[in-house]
Protein backbone atom coordinates (compact mmCIF):
# COMPACT_ATOMS: atom_id res chain seq x y z
CA UNK A 1 0.00 0.00 0.00
CA UNK A 2 2.66 2.02 1.23
CA UNK A 3 4.11 1.84 -2.44
CA UNK A 4 1.22 3.32 -3.96
CA UNK A 5 1.34 6.36 -2.07
CA UNK A 6 5.46 6.65 -2.02
CA UNK A 7 5.87 5.71 -5.73
CA UNK A 8 9.33 6.85 -6.29
CA UNK A 9 10.87 6.02 -3.01
CA UNK A 10 10.08 2.48 -3.99
CA UNK A 11 11.99 2.15 -6.53
CA UNK A 12 15.15 0.82 -6.66
CA UNK A 13 18.14 2.59 -6.91
CA UNK A 14 20.37 1.76 -9.86
CA UNK A 15 24.24 1.21 -8.70
CA UNK A 16 27.26 0.40 -10.50
CA UNK A 17 28.57 -3.18 -10.38
CA UNK A 18 31.96 -3.94 -11.36
CA UNK A 19 34.06 -6.99 -11.80
CA UNK A 20 38.03 -7.81 -13.73
CA UNK A 21 39.27 -10.89 -15.04
CA UNK A 22 41.94 -12.57 -16.39
CA UNK A 23 40.87 -13.75 -19.54
CA UNK A 24 42.42 -13.62 -23.22
CA UNK A 25 45.76 -13.25 -21.53
CA UNK A 26 44.81 -9.57 -20.75
CA UNK A 27 42.32 -7.65 -17.91
CA UNK A 28 39.11 -7.75 -19.22
CA UNK A 29 36.64 -5.32 -16.84
CA UNK A 30 32.81 -5.49 -17.16
CA UNK A 31 30.67 -2.57 -15.58
CA UNK A 32 26.42 -2.93 -15.53
CA UNK A 33 23.83 -0.99 -14.14
CA UNK A 34 21.70 -2.45 -12.04
CA UNK A 35 19.26 -1.92 -9.12
CA UNK A 36 19.64 -5.64 -8.63
CA UNK A 37 23.23 -6.81 -7.22
CA UNK A 38 22.02 -10.62 -8.30
CA UNK A 39 20.80 -9.56 -11.49
CA UNK A 40 24.03 -7.84 -11.80
CA UNK A 41 26.38 -11.03 -11.04
CA UNK A 42 24.49 -13.15 -13.41
CA UNK A 43 24.86 -10.78 -15.70
CA UNK A 44 28.72 -9.98 -15.68
CA UNK A 45 29.06 -13.89 -15.03
CA UNK A 46 27.22 -14.63 -18.68
CA UNK A 47 29.59 -11.91 -20.04
CA UNK A 48 32.96 -13.23 -19.09
CA UNK A 49 31.46 -16.55 -20.17
CA UNK A 50 31.02 -15.53 -23.79
CA UNK A 51 34.28 -13.83 -23.79
CA UNK A 52 36.22 -17.09 -22.96
CA UNK A 53 33.80 -18.96 -25.42
CA UNK A 54 34.93 -16.96 -28.03
CA UNK A 55 38.75 -17.18 -26.69
CA UNK A 56 38.29 -20.85 -27.31
CA UNK A 57 37.41 -21.05 -31.00
CA UNK A 58 40.05 -18.66 -32.16
CA UNK A 59 42.94 -19.56 -29.70
CA UNK A 60 45.57 -19.25 -32.50
CA UNK A 61 47.99 -20.59 -29.36
CA UNK A 62 45.39 -23.51 -28.49
CA UNK A 63 45.51 -26.84 -30.77
CA UNK A 64 42.09 -27.11 -29.56
CA UNK A 65 40.57 -24.31 -31.14
CA UNK A 66 38.87 -24.25 -34.72
CA UNK A 67 41.15 -21.95 -36.10
CA UNK A 68 44.29 -23.77 -35.10
CA UNK A 69 42.30 -26.41 -37.15
CA UNK A 70 41.85 -24.09 -39.97
CA UNK A 71 45.03 -22.77 -39.85
CA UNK A 72 46.79 -26.49 -39.98
CA UNK A 73 44.64 -27.65 -42.60
CA UNK A 74 46.13 -24.72 -44.95
CA UNK A 75 46.16 -25.41 -48.70
CA UNK A 76 44.98 -29.09 -48.04
CA UNK A 77 41.00 -29.26 -47.01
CA UNK A 78 37.90 -26.58 -46.07
CA UNK A 79 37.57 -26.99 -42.41
CA UNK A 80 33.96 -26.50 -41.15
CA UNK A 81 33.42 -24.21 -37.80
CA UNK A 82 31.09 -22.28 -35.87
CA UNK A 83 29.15 -19.91 -37.13
CA UNK A 84 30.92 -17.04 -34.70
CA UNK A 85 34.44 -18.09 -36.15
CA UNK A 86 33.29 -17.73 -39.71
CA UNK A 87 31.36 -14.07 -38.24
CA UNK A 88 34.85 -13.32 -36.84
CA UNK A 89 36.91 -14.35 -40.04
CA UNK A 90 34.47 -12.36 -42.53
CA UNK A 91 34.53 -9.30 -40.41
CA UNK A 92 38.62 -9.16 -40.58
CA UNK A 93 38.25 -9.63 -44.11
CA UNK A 94 35.74 -6.36 -44.21
CA UNK A 95 38.53 -4.49 -42.18
CA UNK A 96 40.95 -5.37 -44.56
CA UNK A 97 39.62 -4.30 -47.20
CA UNK A 98 38.70 -0.87 -45.79
CA UNK A 99 42.39 -0.81 -44.56
CA UNK A 100 43.72 -1.68 -48.34
CA UNK A 101 45.17 -4.39 -46.65
CA UNK A 102 46.79 -2.46 -44.01
CA UNK A 103 45.30 -4.78 -41.04
CA UNK A 104 45.60 -8.39 -42.19
CA UNK A 105 44.30 -11.35 -40.97
CA UNK A 106 46.51 -13.72 -42.50
CA UNK A 107 49.31 -12.41 -40.82
CA UNK A 108 49.85 -15.64 -38.90
CA UNK A 109 53.12 -16.82 -40.73
CA UNK A 110 55.12 -13.73 -39.66
CA UNK A 111 53.61 -12.51 -36.17
CA UNK A 112 55.03 -16.37 -35.34
CA UNK A 113 58.19 -15.86 -36.52
CA UNK A 114 58.63 -12.70 -34.28
CA UNK A 115 57.90 -15.21 -31.28
CA UNK A 116 54.84 -12.30 -30.20
CA UNK A 117 52.90 -14.92 -28.25
CA UNK A 118 52.35 -15.13 -24.42
CA UNK A 119 55.81 -16.17 -23.50
CA UNK A 120 58.30 -13.30 -23.44
CA UNK A 121 60.87 -15.21 -23.55
CA UNK A 122 60.43 -16.17 -27.64
CA UNK A 123 60.31 -12.73 -29.16
CA UNK A 124 63.52 -12.37 -31.23
CA UNK A 125 64.26 -10.22 -34.80
CA UNK A 126 63.72 -13.25 -37.21
CA UNK A 127 66.15 -13.42 -40.14
CA UNK A 128 65.22 -11.31 -43.42
CA UNK A 129 64.67 -14.05 -45.81
CA UNK A 130 62.18 -15.91 -43.13
CA UNK A 131 60.64 -13.07 -43.29
CA UNK A 132 60.35 -12.89 -47.26
CA UNK A 133 59.42 -16.24 -47.29
CA UNK A 134 56.56 -15.75 -44.82
CA UNK A 135 55.39 -12.65 -46.32
CA UNK A 136 54.49 -14.79 -49.41
CA UNK A 137 51.64 -16.74 -47.13
CA UNK A 138 49.93 -13.80 -46.18
CA UNK A 139 47.39 -13.11 -48.52
CA UNK A 140 44.00 -12.50 -47.02
CA UNK A 141 42.12 -12.71 -50.63
CA UNK A 142 43.30 -16.30 -50.99
CA UNK A 143 40.69 -17.15 -47.17
CA UNK A 144 37.63 -18.52 -48.79
CA UNK A 145 34.83 -18.81 -46.76
CA UNK A 146 31.75 -21.18 -47.74
CA UNK A 147 28.81 -19.71 -45.73
CA UNK A 148 26.44 -22.27 -46.28
CA UNK A 149 28.83 -25.12 -45.60
CA UNK A 150 30.07 -22.72 -42.77
CA UNK A 151 33.81 -23.94 -44.02
CA UNK A 152 37.09 -21.83 -44.43
CA UNK A 153 39.87 -22.77 -46.50
CA UNK A 154 43.23 -21.28 -46.67
CA UNK A 155 44.21 -22.04 -50.29
CA UNK A 156 48.00 -22.06 -49.88
CA UNK A 157 49.80 -24.81 -47.82
CA UNK A 158 51.89 -22.91 -44.39
CA UNK A 159 49.03 -19.93 -44.73
CA UNK A 160 47.49 -19.06 -41.18
CA UNK A 161 45.24 -16.93 -39.51
CA UNK A 162 45.62 -14.77 -36.86
CA UNK A 163 42.61 -12.61 -34.95
CA UNK A 164 44.59 -11.24 -32.51
CA UNK A 165 43.89 -7.76 -33.81
CA UNK A 166 40.32 -8.17 -34.11
CA UNK A 167 39.03 -10.31 -31.63
CA UNK A 168 39.12 -8.46 -28.13
CA UNK A 169 36.96 -5.95 -29.91
CA UNK A 170 34.89 -8.54 -31.31
CA UNK A 171 34.35 -9.80 -28.24
CA UNK A 172 33.30 -6.52 -26.77
CA UNK A 173 30.60 -6.41 -28.99
CA UNK A 174 29.27 -10.32 -28.43
CA UNK A 175 29.77 -9.90 -24.54
CA UNK A 176 27.45 -6.65 -24.88
CA UNK A 177 24.90 -8.91 -26.60
CA UNK A 178 24.63 -11.27 -23.49
CA UNK A 179 24.43 -8.10 -21.34
CA UNK A 180 21.44 -6.88 -23.15
CA UNK A 181 19.73 -10.22 -23.25
CA UNK A 182 19.96 -10.47 -19.68
CA UNK A 183 18.45 -6.79 -19.43
CA UNK A 184 20.92 -5.01 -18.32
CA UNK A 185 20.25 -1.16 -19.72
CA UNK A 186 23.76 -0.08 -19.55
CA UNK A 187 27.28 -1.62 -19.26
CA UNK A 188 30.77 -1.04 -20.81
CA UNK A 189 33.08 -3.92 -21.38
CA UNK A 190 36.46 -3.65 -21.50
CA UNK A 191 38.85 -6.14 -23.37
CA UNK A 192 42.08 -4.55 -22.16
CA UNK A 193 42.40 -1.22 -25.31
CA UNK A 194 39.13 -2.46 -26.06
CA UNK A 195 36.04 -0.73 -25.20
CA UNK A 196 32.37 -1.31 -25.74
CA UNK A 197 29.88 0.68 -24.32
CA UNK A 198 26.13 1.47 -24.10
CA UNK A 199 23.58 3.66 -21.84
CA UNK A 200 24.52 5.82 -20.06
CA UNK A 201 25.86 6.13 -16.26
CA UNK A 202 23.29 6.21 -13.16
CA UNK A 203 23.61 9.86 -13.12
CA UNK A 204 22.46 10.00 -16.74
CA UNK A 205 26.61 11.02 -17.90
CA UNK A 206 27.91 8.88 -20.52
CA UNK A 207 30.90 6.22 -19.88
CA UNK A 208 33.88 8.19 -19.36
CA UNK A 209 36.93 6.28 -20.88
CA UNK A 210 40.48 7.31 -20.35
CA UNK A 211 42.79 7.33 -23.46
CA UNK A 212 46.69 6.06 -21.97
CA UNK A 213 49.04 8.16 -22.61
CA UNK A 214 51.50 6.09 -24.61
CA UNK A 215 54.77 7.45 -23.01
CA UNK A 216 53.35 7.77 -19.43
CA UNK A 217 55.42 9.69 -16.73
CA UNK A 218 57.42 7.41 -14.34
CA UNK A 219 55.78 9.33 -11.14
CA UNK A 220 52.37 8.37 -12.55
CA UNK A 221 52.87 4.94 -13.58
CA UNK A 222 50.01 3.25 -11.96
CA UNK A 223 47.80 1.45 -14.56
CA UNK A 224 45.17 4.18 -16.09
CA UNK A 225 46.86 7.23 -13.92
CA UNK A 226 48.27 8.66 -16.84
CA UNK A 227 45.75 9.12 -19.34
CA UNK A 228 46.26 11.48 -22.40
CA UNK A 229 43.11 12.74 -22.67
CA UNK A 230 38.93 11.50 -21.82
CA UNK A 231 36.61 9.89 -24.36
CA UNK A 232 32.70 9.75 -24.07
CA UNK A 233 31.15 6.67 -24.78
CA UNK A 234 27.45 6.63 -25.78
CA UNK A 235 26.13 2.99 -27.69
CA UNK A 236 29.89 2.96 -29.06
CA UNK A 237 33.42 1.47 -28.72
CA UNK A 238 36.89 2.95 -28.59
CA UNK A 239 40.13 0.76 -28.85
CA UNK A 240 43.78 1.57 -28.66
CA UNK A 241 46.85 0.21 -30.35
CA UNK A 242 49.93 1.46 -29.26
CA UNK A 243 53.71 0.43 -29.56
CA UNK A 244 54.01 -0.16 -26.02
CA UNK A 245 51.51 -3.06 -25.54
CA UNK A 246 53.87 -6.05 -26.40
CA UNK A 247 57.21 -5.27 -27.34
CA UNK A 248 61.12 -5.99 -27.02
CA UNK A 249 64.29 -4.49 -27.26
CA UNK A 250 67.23 -5.92 -28.98
CA UNK A 251 70.72 -4.05 -29.75
CA UNK A 252 69.13 -0.93 -28.53
CA UNK A 253 66.20 -1.01 -30.83
CA UNK A 254 62.74 -1.45 -30.02
CA UNK A 255 60.22 -3.95 -31.97
CA UNK A 256 56.76 -3.50 -31.20
CA UNK A 257 53.91 -6.29 -32.06
CA UNK A 258 51.70 -4.28 -34.87
CA UNK A 259 53.59 -5.72 -38.13
CA UNK A 260 53.55 -3.79 -41.62
CA UNK A 261 51.91 -6.59 -44.21
CA UNK A 262 53.63 -4.81 -46.41
CA UNK A 263 57.99 -5.47 -45.11
CA UNK A 264 57.23 -8.38 -42.55
CA UNK A 265 58.77 -6.06 -39.54
CA UNK A 266 57.02 -3.71 -37.33
CA UNK A 267 55.24 -1.03 -38.65
CA UNK A 268 57.53 1.98 -39.05
CA UNK A 269 54.81 4.46 -40.28
CA UNK A 270 55.91 6.75 -36.76
CA UNK A 271 53.00 6.46 -35.01
CA UNK A 272 52.78 5.24 -31.34
CA UNK A 273 49.40 5.11 -30.71
CA UNK A 274 45.78 5.25 -31.78
CA UNK A 275 42.47 5.25 -30.81
CA UNK A 276 39.55 4.89 -33.07
CA UNK A 277 35.66 5.52 -32.04
CA UNK A 278 33.03 3.46 -34.15
CA UNK A 279 29.86 1.96 -33.59
CA UNK A 280 31.01 -1.73 -32.77
CA UNK A 281 34.28 -3.02 -30.96
CA UNK A 282 35.25 -5.46 -33.93
CA UNK A 283 35.76 -2.08 -36.42
CA UNK A 284 37.30 -0.01 -33.51
CA UNK A 285 39.74 -2.80 -32.95
CA UNK A 286 40.73 -3.61 -36.21
CA UNK A 287 41.07 0.13 -37.62
CA UNK A 288 43.46 0.86 -35.06
CA UNK A 289 45.41 -1.93 -36.10
CA UNK A 290 45.25 -0.66 -39.57
CA UNK A 291 45.61 3.13 -38.84
CA UNK A 292 48.73 2.11 -36.70
CA UNK A 293 50.36 0.64 -39.84
CA UNK A 294 49.26 3.96 -42.22
CA UNK A 295 50.88 5.92 -40.56
CA UNK A 296 48.97 9.59 -39.25
CA UNK A 297 47.91 11.47 -42.49
CA UNK A 298 46.52 7.94 -44.43
CA UNK A 299 45.67 7.49 -41.15
CA UNK A 300 43.04 10.62 -40.28
CA UNK A 301 42.00 10.59 -44.13
CA UNK A 302 40.83 6.88 -43.98
CA UNK A 303 38.97 7.60 -40.86
CA UNK A 304 37.27 10.63 -42.29
CA UNK A 305 35.82 8.55 -45.36
CA UNK A 306 34.53 6.11 -43.02
CA UNK A 307 32.82 8.69 -40.76
CA UNK A 308 34.76 7.72 -37.90
CA UNK A 309 36.54 9.55 -35.50
CA UNK A 310 40.23 8.48 -33.70
CA UNK A 311 43.07 10.44 -32.24
CA UNK A 312 46.67 9.39 -33.28
CA UNK A 313 49.91 10.52 -31.36
CA UNK A 314 52.92 10.29 -33.43
CA UNK A 315 57.17 9.40 -32.19
CA UNK A 316 57.47 13.35 -32.14
CA UNK A 317 54.30 13.13 -29.74
CA UNK A 318 52.30 15.36 -31.90
CA UNK A 319 48.56 14.10 -31.89
CA UNK A 320 46.21 14.52 -34.46
CA UNK A 321 42.25 14.33 -34.54
CA UNK A 322 39.68 13.82 -36.84
CA UNK A 323 37.55 16.87 -37.31
CA UNK A 324 34.57 15.36 -35.26
CA UNK A 325 36.12 15.35 -31.64
CA UNK A 326 37.77 18.90 -32.24
CA UNK A 327 36.38 21.18 -29.08
CA UNK A 328 35.14 17.79 -27.58
CA UNK A 329 38.47 16.45 -26.57
CA UNK A 330 40.97 18.08 -24.01
CA UNK A 331 44.42 17.31 -25.92
CA UNK A 332 47.67 18.11 -23.85
CA UNK A 333 49.82 21.09 -25.42
P1 LIG B 1 46.59 -5.35 -28.86
O1 LIG B 1 46.50 -6.82 -29.05
O2 LIG B 1 47.77 -4.91 -28.10
O3 LIG B 1 45.31 -4.72 -28.44
P2 LIG B 1 46.12 -4.78 -31.64
O4 LIG B 1 44.66 -4.83 -31.51
O5 LIG B 1 46.67 -3.65 -32.41
O6 LIG B 1 46.87 -4.75 -30.26
O7 LIG B 1 46.54 -6.14 -32.31
C1 LIG B 1 47.85 -6.55 -32.42
C2 LIG B 1 47.85 -8.02 -32.68
O8 LIG B 1 47.27 -8.28 -33.96
C3 LIG B 1 49.25 -8.61 -32.77
O9 LIG B 1 49.65 -9.15 -31.53
C4 LIG B 1 49.10 -9.68 -33.82
O10 LIG B 1 48.57 -10.86 -33.25
C5 LIG B 1 48.07 -9.11 -34.75
N1 LIG B 1 48.63 -8.24 -35.81
C6 LIG B 1 49.83 -7.62 -35.87
N2 LIG B 1 49.94 -6.88 -36.99
C7 LIG B 1 48.76 -7.02 -37.65
C8 LIG B 1 48.26 -6.50 -38.88
N3 LIG B 1 48.95 -5.68 -39.66
N4 LIG B 1 47.00 -6.89 -39.25
C9 LIG B 1 46.27 -7.71 -38.47
N5 LIG B 1 46.69 -8.23 -37.31
C10 LIG B 1 47.91 -7.88 -36.90
MG1 LIG C 1 43.37 -4.05 -32.84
Amino acid sequence: MLCLFLLSGCTKEERVFKKTRDVMYTLVTITVVSDSPEDAEEAINAGFDEIKRLEELINYYSPDSELSAVNRSSGKKPVKVSKDTIDMIRRALEISEFTGGAFNPAIGPVIKLWGFSKDESERRVPAKDAVSNALDLVDYKKVKIDMAGSEIFLEEEGMELDLGGIAKGYAADKAVEVLRSKGIKAALVAIAGDIRGYGSRPDGQPWRVGVQNPRPKAEKSGPGEDILTALYLEDEAVSTSGDYERFFTEDGKRYHHIIDPRTGFPAESQTISVSVIAPQGYMTDGISTGVFVLGSSRGIELLGSMGLEGIIVDADRRIYITKGLKGKVEIPQ
